[in-house]
């Protein structure tokens, strides 16, 4: 099956919540990193796009979702129209009225934990496990993994200079259980997002930027794939994007550790029918998971079933026959000549009934 992949960043402040740069500032720096698309998601707002700001700018599409909720159970809504009322002590409350508005969304940052180092020690997890009908989680957020990464400061500004990439470089792997474990009962999908801000720090005299957005826009981002190139037409592209990412399909790619453009991962059973990520197919006897990994580097690939490892291989391609039923995932590593494999890539669920 014919696919066209554009790369996207979906977690994105910008000065019309806590962000520090404009809208058109951040289009400019995405359009640096390479990226076709970017959904900006302001606190409690869609004001960019209510002053007219959706559309392409410097040949990257812009479109607006929003992050709703402060104190705690943040949720990321798209394909809203209009914003909806926040509520934290009743977070169903507002996953029903973003789907009411004929939008869908993602549970943001669900596991987050708090470093007394920063903000207090505050954080901004989910605590309402009673939730339905939301689309997906976010199981990779830049921001809040650098936030309780480290013990000190000094630890904190050491690996900001020398890797800064480092305090993210794993998922929370408590994020991915919770993950696995709502997918065994029904479709999930899985994003990643930076949660970009490009908040300054103040060390003595200095002031400087801790993560640019056209840094963090060449690590976590999602690869949408579509069967039709990407309409030139706002409505219509505004459609494809929002329906991959509430379908789940696409895959989360750490570009920041090579490139991950090319990764596909499909299923396909005896009577010909063929499903990709996010989609569902029937078992039959000869049913067969098709991975095909990036070409560069040196690499591991992990079938993963029900939250279960099943299958590891160096190559680049892989057919895998399956035994049973379940619901199948694949992650990708990178293999440095020393030290544990990194994550680089993590696709979005195939369901096999
Ligand atoms: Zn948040
Ligand atoms: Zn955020």
């Amino acid at each position: 099956m014919k696919e066209f992949e554009y790369i996207g960043h979906l977690h994105i402040h910008s000065t019309f919540s806590d962000g520090t740069s404009t809208v058109h500032e951040i289009a400019r720096d995405a359009m640096k990193a390479g990226l076709d698309f970017l959904c900006i998601t302001d606190h409690n707002t869609m004001g960019g796009m209510e002053k007219g700001m959706e559309g392409w700018q410097d040949g990257v599409l812009v479109l607006f979702g929003t992050e709703l909720n402060m104190a705690k159970n943040h949720y990321l809504a798209f394909g809203l129209r209009k914003t909806v009322p926040q509520d934290e002590e009743n977070p169903q409350n507002v996953i029903d009225d973003v789907n009411a508005g004929g939008g869908f969304g993602y549970l943001a940052h669900p596991v987050e934990k708090g470093n007394p180092l920063f903000k207090k020690g505050r954080f901004f997890a989910w605590d309402d496990w009673d939730v339905t009908g939301f689309t997906g989680i976010e199981i990779w957020n830049f921001g809040s993994l650098w936030r309780y990464a480290y013990n000190s400061r000094l630890e904190a500004f050491f690996w900001l200079l020398f890797n800064s990439y480092r305090a993210a470089r794993f998922p929370d792997p408590d994020g991915l259980k919770v993950w696995d474990s709502l997918s065994r009962q029904r479709p999930v999908v899985a994003f990643a997002g930076s949660d970009a801000h490009a908040f300054h720090l103040r060390l003595g005299p200095f002031k400087f930027c801790v993560f640019p957005y056209e840094f963090l826009f060449r690590t976590l981002n999602t690869h949408i794939l579509l069967h039709e190139k990407l309409s030139a037409d706002l409505a219509e592209a505004r459609e494809q994007v929002f329906s991959s990412l509430k379908s789940g399909h696409f895959f989360i790619g750490s570009d920041y550790l090579g490139k991950t453009k090319g990764f596909r991962f499909s299923a396909l059973n005896d009577d010909g029918e063929e499903a990709v990520m996010g989609g569902e197919i029937s078992y039959s006897p000869a049913t067969v998971l098709h991975i095909a990994a990036p070409s560069s580097g040196r690499r591991l690939i992990r079938v993963i079933k029900n939250g279960q490892v099943v299958h590891e291989s160096g190559q680049q391609v892989l057919a895998f026959k399956v035994l049973k039923p379940g619901t199948f995932r694949v992650e990708v590593y990178r293999r440095p000549l020393l030290g544990r494999p990194v994550p680089w890539i993590y696709s979005n669920p195939i369901y096999i009934r």
